[in-house]
């Protein structure tokens, strides 16, 4: 399986990849951006929620008391005292951290149902409710944070299965084909439970409708495909292969300096770089 670190370095990556992609949509306001990444990078290493207690296992437990201590602090914020406040964030971080890791550590398999898409799917869900009923997020943004965390929890079980392939001498590791799983075959209790659950968790879910008709918007798509290759030239340096002065060279035509169709207004020097526009009109 892949490392603690590398989960979490490649689902931060991949987190931050789809969080741009959401900031150029334009779908959700910067604020709420950083919250619906953290849901995917959470996502990224939840799925090792069932690690013996090991030392990834007991971070992967110290952060998650850590943001549940922080949602005690909204919940609780405006109607208790500070005193309060601290007594009620400490007691939910030392619950998540040791009676919740201690069940955890009693109950469950490694790479049994925690480890597949159906965990996935109930976790997406709890992350919808938790944003909209105690974050008290849009309905539309639950339901990202939502997909943010199914996408981070994907992201971690093909990682897991790619690293059963043993890329040095070819050789399929014993794990191979229990990392992405839709759901956990060899014990049927545990998953129909599960199915339970994500049936369950999908009734008390806000309506998804907003949600869904951004995502399924042309206008969104369209507007997005405008926006992923730069319009003239790639950081306003290069803009197509015959502008690298280096292909010329490698031909062996031209050593003397540009080419004609060069006009005085494209180098670096004379001000290319995109000047700070004036801020795009919100749509
Ligand atoms: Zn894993």
């Amino acid at each position: 399986m892949a490392n603690f670190p590398t989960h979490i370095g490649i689902g931060t990556v991949a987190s931050g990849m789809l969080a741009t992609l959401t900031l150029a949509a334009n779908v959700v306001g910067p604020e709420s951006l950083i919250a619906v990444t953290a849901a995917g990078v959470l996502g990224s290493v939840l799925p090792d929620i069932d690690l013996e207690d090991s030392r990834p296992g007991r971070a992967l437990f110290f952060g998650l008391a850590a943001f549940f201590a922080f949602v005690a602090l909204f919940l609780g914020a405006g109607r208790l005292s500070i005193a309060e406040l601290w007594i009620f964030a400490a007691l939910t971080f030392l619950t998540v951290r040791y009676v919740l890791h201690g069940i955890f550590h009693r109950i469950s398999v490694h790479r049994g149902i925690f480890h597949s898409v159906l965990a996935g799917l109930f976790f997406a869900l709890l992350t919808v409710l938790i944003y909209y009923h105690i974050l008290g997020r849009y309905a539309g943004v639950a339901w990202l944070a939502g997909g943010f965390m199914f996408a981070g929890y994907i992201v971690h079980l093909v990682l897991d299965e790619i690293y059963s392939v043993d890329v040095m001498d070819t050789r399929l590791k014993a794990s191979f084909g229990t990392a992405l799983k839709l759901y956990d075959g060899r014990r049927p209790g545990p998953s129909a439970l599960m199915a339970a659950a994500v049936a369950g968790l999908f009734f008390l879910t806000p309506p998804s409708t907003d949600f869904v008709n951004g995502v399924t918007s042309k206008a969104l798509w369209s507007d997005l495909r405008r926006q992923l290759l730069p319009k003239d030239k790639w950081f306003g340096l290069v803009g197509s292969l015959d502008d690298l002065a280096f292909w010329k060279r490698l031909d062996g035509v031209s050593f003397a300096g540009p080419g004609k169709d060069r006009g005085p207004s494209d180098g670096i020097a004379t001000g290319s770089i995109p000047q700070p526009a004036a801020p795009a009109p919100k749509n």
